[in-house]
């Protein structure tokens, strides 16, 4: 009678990550309950390059921890995913955008907002009616907001979530596929999707102005978007010379650094005015 193998060898250095995620689940909870939130949302702006002017955002959340870091938004949102929290995690962020959305509108600002979506999200039941409660409840029109999914997201259930993003569509929703590229991506599949905007994945963008490789697959990717009636944003703009690239392959929108870092509200307002004027 064989004694039972554990399934995992003791490995030092893995045990003490695993014991740092099951302690960030814990902490995470605990911030999505707190009153005193340390989860905050930053804003991002997206470049319209036809007109020159920034009409769109991007909402990205972050999270300082008890110990005054900031974590990583890519692993607490994962974390999330896989503890059962991002429902949660989406509720709380889509509160505080339109929030957000509705200050802004009151001082005179009409931006059109991104929210950045899970799989879980969309597949949830009470998803469409949760968002457009709180969109109704603070005066926001559907067409100020828009959600971000990857193509991943998008195949996780694909005719459940392409019937969801028809009825958010409908609604007056704008639908972004994100990260595009470096997915499993199937132009075929792109066609039947209900989708206005394509964002390039910042992978292509952050080399542009040095490989022509990444210029020509976003030059054609540009294209193909058009052709597909699609809006196309480029994100991890670095430098004017991709910024310039961008504007030669009729981008429609520009995102990252060179313009601005994700930042909180004020800031960004502050930001804005300097820029418009
Ligand atoms: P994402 O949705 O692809 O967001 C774009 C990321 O690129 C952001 O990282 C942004 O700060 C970064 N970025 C923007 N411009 C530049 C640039 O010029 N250069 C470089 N190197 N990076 C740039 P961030 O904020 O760390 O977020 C990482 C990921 O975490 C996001 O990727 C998204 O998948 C997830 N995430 C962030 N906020 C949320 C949220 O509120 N909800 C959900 N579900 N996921 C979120
Ligand atoms: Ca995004
Ligand atoms: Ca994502
Ligand atoms: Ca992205």
């Amino acid at each position: 009678y064989q004694e039972q193998v554990p399934l995992r060898l003791y490995q030092e250095g893995e045990d003490e990550a695993y014991l740092y995620k099951l302690h960030l689940i814990e902490e995470l909870k605990e911030a999505l309950e707190s009153e005193h939130s340390p989860l905050f949302m930053n804003y991002q702006p997206k470049l319209n390059l036809n007109t020159a002017k920034v009409d769109k955002l991007e909402a990205l959340i972050r999270w300082i921890n008890k110990e005054g870091q900031f974590v990583n938004p890519e692993l607490f949102v994962d974390l999330a995913e896989k503890a059962g929290l991002i429902v949660t995690l989406t509720r709380w962020v889509i509160l505080q955008v339109i929030q957000q959305v509705e200050q802004w509108n009151k001082m005179g600002y009409q931006f059109k907002v991104s929210i950045n979506l899970s799989a879980q999200d969309i597949q949830h039941d009470e998803f469409i009616d949760y968002l457009l409660a709180i969109v109704k409840s603070h005066n926001v029109a559907t067409t100020q907001i828009t959600l971000e999914l990857t193509e991943r997201d998008i195949a996780d259930n694909e005719a459940l979530v392409v019937a969801r993003l028809s009825h958010l569509k409908a609604l007056g929703f704008a639908i972004s596929v994100d990260d595009y590229g470096i997915g499993q991506s199937s132009l075929a599949k792109l066609k039947t999707l209900p989708v206005d905007e394509l964002k390039i994945d910042k992978t292509f963008i952050l080399t542009l102005d040095q490989s022509q490789a990444d210029q020509d697959i976003v030059a054609s990717t540009i294209s193909l978007g058009h052709k597909l009636g699609m809006s196309v944003v480029a994100e991890g703009v670095e430098n004017k010379a991709s910024l310039a690239l961008l504007n030669d392959f009729k981008c429609d929108y520009a995102q990252g650094y060179y313009l601005s870092r994700p930042v909180t509200a004020d800031k960004f307002i502050q930001w804005y005015k300097t820029y418009e004027s």
